[in-house]
């Protein structure tokens, strides 16, 4: 096959069944589609994975409506820390920062590292000196808040547990979502690369870390076989090695990516409690967007094909 592809999502979790949800859904669908489209566009032109990668998981940073850049969630403190990573599966590089708060878009500092820095993840305020020797302007952390996200915060920290939301009417209930963003790629050139950018999980302790900024964890990528960004409790992700296990069941065991990323997302995720999902692209092409949640935003695109995207389980258009 090895055309060139690429997927992305914008977090998985419990769905709202709520009345207004046709219409918030139709915002997510329409920037999905956007940005699935634009990554193709680049990978047409002749742009590398990890370019369009960058590029897409930029462009859901600035998206309000996914937990990551613009959008984050809050820690306990009502403070946001952000974590990003970016892995290049042709040299297996990979750059990534966390617990940042003056970066608004965490993956371009994530490929400063990859491609300036003789480090792989560089933390907190050595992260942002670093992002800002680099050229990425600081910004105030305010610029992160939204409404949503605070009453999120406060709901969360009077209940101690998740409440619906029916309210905000989002298809994804907010409270319980998982909204880490990511994107995964192969380029023409037969190169895959991975990205995920998140705000981390609401009431967070300050100074958590979870998957998404941890190679092998929530991101990975390897020519050899196989690129992957995941969402969903990132505790367990880090746990299981989630990205990588699927590189290693297809490397070591043979499987398919069908099968390598089926057996991680829907039996030994859950095993340990864990909640969420992946995308993923093998080094032929093949694209596999599993989850264990009732839902997961995310889409695909071919270069030359409609994008394909979707919210719930079975729905993909
Ligand atoms: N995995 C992320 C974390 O634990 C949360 C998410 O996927 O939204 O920080």
């Amino acid at each position: 096959m090895n055309k060139a592809v690429i997927a992305i999502h914008g977090g998985a979790g419990a769905i709202t069944r709520a009345q207004l949800s046709v219409e918030k859904e139709q915002l997510y669908i329409q920037a999905l589609s956007e940005i699935v489209e634009a990554g193709q566009a680049m990978l047409a032109s002749g742009a590398s994975a990890l370019d369009a990668v960058t590029e897409a998981v930029r462009m859901l940073e600035e998206c309000p409506l996914f937990n990551a850049g613009i959008g984050s969630v809050f820690t306990q403190e009502g403070t946001h820390e952000l974590d990003a990573c970016i892995m290049d599966g042709n040299t297996l590089d990979a750059g990534a920062v966390a617990g940042v708060s003056h970066i608004r878009n965490p993956i371009l500092a994530a490929r400063k590292v990859l491609e300036n820095s003789p480090h792989v993840l560089l933390t907190g305020e050595g992260a942002e000196a670093f992002a800002q020797a680099q050229g990425l302007e600081p910004v105030s952390p305010d610029i992160f808040s939204t409404a949503e996200r605070r009453e999120q915060l406060q709901r969360a920290q009077l209940n101690n547990q998740t409440v619906l939301d029916i309210d905000g009417g989002e298809p994804i209930d907010p409270d319980t979502k998982f909204g880490t963003v990511g994107a995964v790629a192969l380029d023409k050139f037969g190169n895959l690369a991975a990205a995920t950018s998140t705000g981390g999980m609401t009431n967070k302790m300050p100074g958590r870390v979870g998957d998404s900024p941890l190679v092998g964890a929530g991101c990975y990528a390897n020519n050899a076989n196989v690129a992957v960004s995941c969402t969903g409790t990132g505790e367990v992700f880090i746990r299981t090695l989630a990205a990588y296990d699927i590189a290693a069941l297809m490397e070591y065991r043979g499987l398919s990516l069908h099968q390598a990323s089926e057996r991680v997302v829907m039996e030994k995720l859950p095993v340990l409690d864990g909640v969420g999902g992946v995308i993923a692209i093998d080094n032929e092409g093949n694209v596999a967007l599993p989850f264990n949640s009732e839902g997961m935003y995310r889409g695909y695109g071919y270069v030359g094909d409609a994008p394909s995207v979707g919210i719930y389980r079975d729905q993909e258009r």
